[in-house]
């Protein structure tokens, strides 16, 4: 077993690592016997997601006077990490339900709209979805097409997203819409929409390469009337606020990443010990304790990363540049050390039998959601140049 802890950024305080230990146990006994099912069938857990609730992990960053557990993103990123050693699909869903729709709704919208929405998404008795993106707007979000037209006392929203997590199994939702396409992107709005509303339901399902537990679908819009209460702050604030709440999620992918590199490294490092070939273990040849050793490093390295993202964020310290850089670091380490661990196991890691071949598909997706690599380096290169 490789000694994880030893290369956490500062020492846990007693709550994280009862945090940890919990979700820890959770996964290994709740979720890895099932991983596979799940993948297979895409089906997602939703019973595993009112235990998560119940647990106080989807509404991590939301504060308690709304049922949220109140704790920061550091927390957040290390239950993210360890359901992402076990099964990054959960973990997808966990960073999305919380860090996307709830947390929009926890930083933008009004009391009344926190007390209606957010008690049934902290608790997991309703899934969040969020959308922003849509078939001819992906890394260019704010080009997005659907329309909100103010009439009497409701908005009418036409127009369709896609690619949202939880857009078959989420019952509450955020979506950017336009409310006046003359400002462009400050033209762009954010409002809460419900299961149930009239006009207002899921599209194709995806059947994806990954994630494959995670629900990811279309959502339409056609004619759907979403009250003028439903809207988040005011017109026109939408985009920005999708902007701030991508922020916080590339942290989270972050941490996704570290967890799926650390969980596709342990299965190696255990495989390595236990395999021979020319009478030795594979562990015993350095080509294969080089790669580990490498692949360690660089995990190490991007939990770092993630990690100071998280601190600058739950200090209030402008993070812009170091989310990304997280972001786009971890999911490559993550990209390497799926593709290495299979490399590892040889022909078992190709076949389903071994954890790695799953997480070898899972990886692909934490260099393109929220944002691709190639946006995150726009990102980056973008902050640093304006500090110099
Ligand atoms: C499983 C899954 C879950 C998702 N969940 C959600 C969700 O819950 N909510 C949501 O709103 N969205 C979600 N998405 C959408 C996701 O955020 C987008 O797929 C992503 O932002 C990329 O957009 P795109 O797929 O349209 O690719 P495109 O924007 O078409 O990009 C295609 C390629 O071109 C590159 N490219 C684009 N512009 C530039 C540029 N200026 N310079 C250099 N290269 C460029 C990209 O990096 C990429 O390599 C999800 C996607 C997936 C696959």
């Amino acid at each position: 077993m490789i000694p994880t802890e030893s290369s956490y950024l500062t020492t846990l305080n007693e709550n994280q690592t009862f945090i940890r230990d919990t979700i820890r146990e959770f996964s290994n006994n709740k979720i890895r016997p099932l991983i596979m099912e799940w993948d297979e069938a895409q089906k997602f857990p939703t019973d595993i997601f009112k235990e998560l609730g119940n647990l106080g992990f989807l509404g991590i960053v939301v504060d308690e006077e709304f049922g949220g557990a109140g704790l920061g993103y550091l927390e957040f990123a290390i239950i993210i990490e360890e359901l992402g050693k076990v099964d990054p699909s959960i973990a997808l869903s966990v960073a999305a339900h919380n860090g996307l729709c709830t947390n929009h709704i926890f930083r933008f919208a009004n009391k009344e709209q926190k007390k209606k929405f957010l008690p049934d998404l902290t608790s997991g008795r309703k899934i969040g979805a969020w959308g922003l993106t849509e078939s001819s707007s992906g890394s260019d979000a704010g080009g997005l097409q659907s329309v909100a037209e103010k009439k009497d006392n409701y908005y009418l929203l036409n127009g369709s997203k896609n690619f949202i997590t939880h857009g078959t199994v989420g019952e509450t939702a955020v979506v950017m819409a336009i409310t006046d396409k003359a400002k462009g992107r400050k033209g762009i709005s954010a409002f809460i929409l419900e299961k149930g509303m009239k006009g207002f339901f899921a599209g194709k399902k995806e059947n994806k390469l990954g994630m494959r537990a995670s629900d990811t679908s279309q959502l339409i819009f056609e004619n759907c009337k979403v009250p003028f209460e439903n809207l988040i702050g005011n017109e026109g604030e939408g985009f920005i606020q999708a902007l701030k709440i991508l922020e916080g999620g590339r942290i989270s992918i972050a941490a996704l990443s570290v967890g799926l590199a650390q969980g596709a490294l342990d299965a190696a490092a255990k495989y390595s010990k236990e395999r021979k070939q020319f009478g030795k273990t594979l562990s015993e040849f350095q080509a294969i304790q080089f790669k580990l050793a490498e692949i360690q490093t660089n995990i190490d390295a991007a939990r770092m990363l993630t990690y100071r993202a998280a601190f600058l964020k739950d200090k209030n310290i402008p993070n812009i540049k170091e989310a990304a850089m997280a972001k786009l670091f971890a999911s490559e380490v993550a990209e390497k050390a799926a593709s290495e661990a299979v490399q590892i196991l040889g022909g078992y890691g190709y076949i389903k039998d071994f954890p790695v071949e799953k997480f070898y598909r899972d990886v692909k997706l934490l260099t393109i959601g929220e944002g691709t690599s190639e946006i995150q380096r726009i990102v980056i290169a973008k902050e640093l140049l304006k500090e110099n």
